[in-house]
């Protein structure tokens, strides 16, 4: 097993096997907690031959639980729905301790790993079958099918909520599942395995499989793995859907985002610092649909002036939550620097963050910078950190310009009270998600999560009905029953 420096706070992880805990001597890493450092446990670096077993025990799996119901398969989820609920604060703790949220944070992230459930659940009611009597006495029909062996590989900021963007949707249509979470947030999926064995779920439907870099590119190769979802960095993304593909599997690939947030002139000012500086600041900016860019139009300076009044109110430590790593404080910090070195004026500067007793954690407090250009990194590159560049335009057109130069495409939100100028940037904002008054515009249930150009790679959304498109294939089955003798080429 690993070596550790000190005494761990959650037993070591081990992956999760055909409805087993695996004791294996296996190399690890350490797992800290951004809140405030404390070593929170280790978690392997498994091997190939790991991620082989566990793709033979959701093989051995697929025939009985894909010959399921539906119906029935949902039965299960209703159960683990009721005890995600009854360990909520357990679970919310937990998610503070291993990725540095604050604990109304993490516990809104479970709500909505339960929402995705309750998806699922209402799963019976979505599939129902297309048939058409295509000629006289044969009948068309459309078979839902799951794809099979699948795989899903998620990413640090939301330990519960992502990995649930894929798993309850994938195993209630009938697929068995291998989930490979990121390193630095291995325990959340530890806790879902143990509350999806408590309602039932039979062995080797899901599995874990922890691991980096090794055990990515061996999911990507496996001959009997059959879709991929991930979700992560561009770079990491782009990899995964190249890899993944060029094994002939199905991949949907999440990548990283810059939003853009144009604001007018006639934006309602409290209502619009509020929804910037919670979208700025919220799970310490390290959400894929935070704002990271905001574009003022025109004069705009009262607004501009309360967002860094309510900027300066958030406390870190108590509003703001850790950022992931050291070396995520390091960039974030270095981004703000840069940025003032190119002339950039720091409006307020979330350098240098100490809160007491906890001086071993990752803090940036919330930074609103002005007068960026478009050419600076900090305009241009994922920070994923609490900071807000400011670019200024002189027109509403120029400013979707702006937006439209950057090359991810993720969410983008206006704030006017135009109607026409609203409309003007839902049609003209190149992401896919696109919030009007909204600093979040995450689409809930049942509507599909997915954004555009280097945000995603492949054609379908991670949730809602377009999950169902990816998780499942479609047979067409045609019959026909009657005697007739006679034969036309379309019968
Ligand atoms: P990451 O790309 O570093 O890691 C994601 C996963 O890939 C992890 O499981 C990790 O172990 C693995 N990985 C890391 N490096 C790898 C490599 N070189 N080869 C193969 N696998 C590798 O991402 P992260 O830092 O964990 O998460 C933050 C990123 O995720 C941000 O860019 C954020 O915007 C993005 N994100 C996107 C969405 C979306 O829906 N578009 C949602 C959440 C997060």
């Amino acid at each position: 097993m690993a070596t550790h420096t000190g005494t761990l706070k959650y037993e070591a992880v081990q992956n999760y096997i055909n409805g087993r805990f695996q004791d294996e001597a296996l190399e690890a890493l350490e797992v800290h907690s951004p809140l405030d450092g404390t070593l929170l446990t280790t978690v392997p670096l498994s091997t190939e031959k790991t991620l082989d077993q566990a793709v033979q025990a959701a093989k051995n799996a697929l025939p009985q639980w894909s010959a399921a119901t539906v119906k029935e398969r949902v039965q299960i989820f209703y159960t683990y729905r009721n005890l995600l609920l009854e360990n909520l604060d357990r679970l919310s703790e937990l998610i503070c301790a291993e990725n540095g949220k604050t604990f109304s944070e993490a516990r809104a992230e479970l709500e909505k790993s339960v929402e995705l459930t309750e998806f699922a659940c209402s799963m019976p009611q979505m599939v129902g079958e297309e048939v058409l009597e295509v000629s006289r006495g044969v009948e068309c029909r459309i078979e839902r099918r799951p794809v099979g062996v699948v795989a899903s590989i998620t990413p640090f900021n939301f330990p519960s909520m992502v990995p649930h963007w894929s798993i309850p949707n994938a195993l209630v249509l009938g697929n068995t599942m291998i989930v490979k979470p990121s390193e630095k947030v291995p325990l959340s999926l530890v806790e879902a395995a143990k509350l999806l064995q408590k309602a039932g779920l039979p062995d080797g439907v899901f599995n874990i499989v922890n691991g980096d870099k090794t055990i990515v590119e061996a999911i990507c190769d496996h001959p009997d793995i059959g879709a991929i979802s991930f979700v992560g960095s561009t770079a990491v993304a782009k990899t995964v859907y190249r890899r993944g593909t060029s094994n002939l599997k199905r991949v949907l690939a999440m990548g990283g985002a810059k939003n853009h947030l144009i604001v007018l002139p006639d934006a309602h000012v409290a209502m619009t610092a509020t929804n910037v500086i919670a979208s700025v600041t919220g799970c310490a900016g390290q959400r894929c649909m935070a704002a990271a860019a905001m574009i003022a139009v025109g004069n705009t300076e009262e607004i501009i002036d309360r967002i860094c009044e309510e900027a300066r109110k958030m406390v870190p430590g108590k509003d703001i939550g850790a950022v992931i790593s050291k070396a995520a404080l390091q960039r974030i910090e270095n981004y703000i620097t840069q940025a003032e070195q190119q002339g950039a004026k720091i409006r307020v500067d979330g350098r240098g963050v100490k809160i007491p007793g906890r001086e071993n954690g990752y803090y940036v407090g919330a930074t609103v910078i002005d007068q960026v250009t478009p050419d600076m990194a900090i305009a241009r590159e994922e920070v994923f950190g609490p900071v807000l560049a400011i670019l200024r335009s002189e027109s509403l057109k120029e400013a979707i310009g702006i937006e439209n130069a950057n090359p991810y495409g993720n969410a983008a939100a206006v704030f006017t009270q135009n109607g026409g100028a609203a409309r003007e940037v839902i049609n003209q904002a190149s992401a896919g998600m696109i919030g009007v008054n909204v600093g979040v515009p995450v689409p809930r249930e049942p509507f599909s999560f997915g954004g555009w150009n280097e945000s995603k790679f492949g054609a379908l959304d991670i949730t809602g009905k377009s999950s169902i498109e990816f998780w499942t294939q479609l047979k067409k089955v045609t019959t026909k029953w009657n005697a007739e003798a006679g034969i036309n080429w379309m019968s």
